[in-house]
């Protein structure tokens, strides 16, 4: 089923978090779906507004919808991390189920009064919003998210926010950092904690999920997380697939056969991340 993700959500309600995958290219999305039936866990998949471009965001939606609908499990398709209040009423214009609207970078009452109007578009198409407050530091796609790694959500900062806007998911940065690959985040669980004491029924977000350990993944699922974003390892693990089998290949090689070990590796990492979201 296509979902949104308050219905993912609500579906998942006492099981754990609902893991959120980047999908970087076409030939990653049948695997991704596999494996969380395999699993059978609900899954969101995500993209960056450059993927949905690349593309193009009328057959992604339909390729998503198509498994969706052909799949026992509930499948979300969410826009990750968009600072376009245009290209956010497209995505939703045009099918994606669940969108982010980044306004972090902004001033509060500017990113406050941006959310509100994409939360007011987004319902009215029966669609989610997630919202950020505070910065998460490191690079996605080479972007660059945020200078400063050390920005952290304050409490106040995000109940505020949550209360102005109405968001469905809230991005919070407690140490993790996009694009770490090499090092593990250390997790500051007493903001974590008060976060979720005063922020309630939101449901927080955790980006930066390949930087975070199996232990620590584990304990922010248990700490109440709904919802956690892992993008780098599957791209990460993706290159490396396709530079051990390319190499090896001749002109009259099926591409197929050059895709199929790294679409193996992802659903790979699929099964291991969302067995770690399970409480
Ligand atoms: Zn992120």
């Amino acid at each position: 089923m296509y979902k949104n993700l308050v219905e993912l959500f609500e579906e998942n309600e006492g099981k754990g978090a609902v893991g959120a995958f980047n999908l970087h290219c076409f030939e990653m999305l049948p695997s991704m779906i596999h494996a969380a039936e395999e699993l059978q866990v609900p899954i969101i998949i995500q993209t960056s507004l450059g993927t949905a471009e690349y593309i193009g965001f009328e057959p992604l939606i339909a390729a998503v919808k198509a498994l969706a609908e052909g799949s026992s499990i509930s499948v979300c398709l969410h826009m990750d991390h968009c600072k376009s209040v245009e290209a956010l009423k497209k995505a939703i214009d045009l099918g994606y189920s669940s969108v982010m609207y980044d306004g972090s970078s902004l001033p509060m009452e500017e990113n406050i009064k941006n959310t509100k109007e994409v939360v007011a578009y987004a319902r009215a198409h029966h669609v989610s919003v997630e919202g950020e407050i505070g910065a998460i530091g490191g690079a996605e796609e080479g972007v660059v998210v945020a200078q400063n790694e050390a920005a952290y959500t304050k409490p106040e900062d995000a109940l505020y926010y949550v209360d102005q806007t109405d968001v469905d998911a809230l991005a919070v940065a407690i140490g993790t950092t996009h694009g770490q690959y090499k090092s593990k985040a250390k997790i500051n669980y007493e903001l974590l904690d008060e976060l979720k004491a005063k922020l309630g029924s939101v449901g927080l977000v955790l980006h930066g999920g390949t930087g975070v350990s199996d232990e620590d993944m584990k304990r922010c699922v248990r700490e109440g997380m709904k919802k956690i974003n892992v993008g780098t390892e599957l791209n990460k693990s993706y290159i490396e697939e396709v530079n051990a089998s390319f190499p090896g290949a001749t002109p009259l090689t099926s591409l197929r056969k050059l895709f199929t070990p790294a679409n193996e590796h992802i659903k790979r990492i699929i099964l291991e991340k969302a067995s770690l979201f399970k409480l």
